[in-house]
């Protein structure tokens, strides 16, 4: 189901105004200098505003519009017919193709609207974070589209098996860093105890803060958590909710993969807003056992290793612990979206987490792939394989679910993952 791009949504929608309780604010740390009060050199002003905002529905400016639809919005969704029959299963799949994107994810929806607002606030370079590269790669094409400079702190263990997407960003004019870096004080540090540091998100987080602020015409951006990110990304769930309502159906089950919560909140959050109005819904997020960050305590704590960031409430595995890279590093985080978290908490998100050899989760990308063509990214495998776990389930109790799930990104650049689990 294509939407003409005249039906591309024109406001983002945020859960704030619907949630059944109020959003625990972030908070300072109870020692330390005050991380609130340095928010403002932290972020753009304007995604600060969006953070807190209670507005049900936040108009896109006419210009983002205009760049979503260079990038290929509306993007299809799809009902995996073939798939469904390969599995001889009565539910219905489809899922919503956000793998159709000039660098391969869903993370262009927030770094195209993050860049054209940092350079209508005037700043002329952003510097970020990246894991599985994704992020990074969208805000370096985002950012050479509006015309500023990208740094980008890439964990060091997926950098290192990832060259093709490290030519990638640079093809876009960003400078690329493996993290722990000698750039910053905060990698200086961890290469002094390990030269040979993995990093981790958490890390790359903290140099990317690092760097910003000793740059006043520099200014830092994050591709998912924070409630911004997931505001920008409900584009994704708004046009499957426009494209169901075409088709005459709505889902009774919805996947996504979790890492930060970006791509899963995108999609999800529109149609959770019904399940909060007395809508029956399952939300299944797919995870990895290398970082089930929905399955640790609900406290607060800080977003990222170096503790630079204010505490937010949320989901977390503590932000200092060490996770076992995996190939859909995109889902190696400590922590969960506060908005997600908050819903969880409340009962209306479950999760499940895959074995960190992943074999399964690409076992079933590969029946995917057989059966529909397209090449998941290893982090959108897992959604995959859940929906395809939901389907045998249906399988096996005849029931007639319809099952939406998300396509995060593509595997063009990821092929050495398929093969090493796949042994290709
Ligand atoms: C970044 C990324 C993820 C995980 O991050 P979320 O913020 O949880 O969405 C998943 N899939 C792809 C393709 C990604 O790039």
């Amino acid at each position: 189901m294509n939407l003409p791009v005249e039906e591309m949504p024109t406001h983002w929608y945020n859960i704030q105004a619907d949630l059944p309780e109020p959003l625990p604010p972030p908070k300072d740390p109870p020692t330390g200098p005050s991380r609130l009060k340095a928010l403002p050199e932290m972020l753009l002003s304007e995604c600060l505003r969006q953070e807190t905002s209670t507005e049900r529905w936040i108009p896109i400016p006419e210009e983002i519009l205009d760049l979503y639809a260079q990038a290929g919005r509306p993007r299809p969704l799809i009902r995996a017919r073939r798939l469904e029959k390969a599995l001889k299963t009565p539910a219905k799949m489809y899922y919503k193709a956000e793998f159709y994107s000039p660098t391969g994810s869903h993370k262009v929806n927030t770094a195209l609207a993050q860049a054209w607002y940092a350079k209508r606030e005037g700043y002329e370079r952003l510097a970020t974070e990246t894991g599985a590269g994704q992020w990074g790669t969208a805000l370096a094409y985002a950012a050479s589209l509006v015309g500023l400079k990208t740094t980008i702190y890439w964990v060091r263990a997926v950098h290192d098996w990832k060259p093709e997407r490290r030519a990638f960003m640079r093809l876009y004019g960003a400078e690329v860093h493996a993290s722990p870096s000698p750039a910053t004080k905060v990698g200086r540090d961890l290469l002094k105890k390990d030269p040979k540091h993995p990093g981790s998100l958490g890390i790359a987080v903290s140099e990317g803060l690092e760097d910003a602020r000793g740059d006043e015409k520099a200014i830092y951006c994050l591709g998912s958590v924070l409630s911004h990110v997931l505001l920008h990304q409900t584009i994704i769930g708004l046009e499957t909710k426009r494209q169901f309502e075409l088709l005459g159906e709505y889902p009774d089950t919805l996947v996504s993969s979790l890492g930060g919560g970006s791509n899963f909140g995108g999609f999800a959050l529109p149609f959770l807003a019904d399940a909060i109005h007395g809508k029956e819904l399952r939300f299944v997020a797919a995870q990895s056992e290398a970082a089930p960050n929905l399955q640790g305590e609900y406290r607060y704590d800080f977003a990222d290793h170096a503790e630079l960031t204010p505490m937010l409430k949320m989901y977390t595995l503590g932000h200092t612990k060490e996770m076992r890279p995996i190939k859909g590093d995109g889902l190696r985080y400590h922590g969960c979206a506060p908005v997600l978290s908050l819903l969880r908490h409340l009962g209306y998100i479950d999760t499940i987490a895959y074995p960190a050899d992943e074999k399964h989760v690409f076992s079933r990308a590969r029946q995917f792939v057989r059966a529909e063509g397209f090449l998941p990214a290893p982090e959108s495998a897992y959604s995959v394989a859940c929906a395809i776990d939901e389907a045998e389930k249906a399988k096996d109790s005849g029931e007639k679910k319809t099952i939406a799930f998300n396509i995060s990104g593509h595997g063009f650049m990821d092929m050495p993952g398929y093969s090493e689990v796949l042994g290709l």
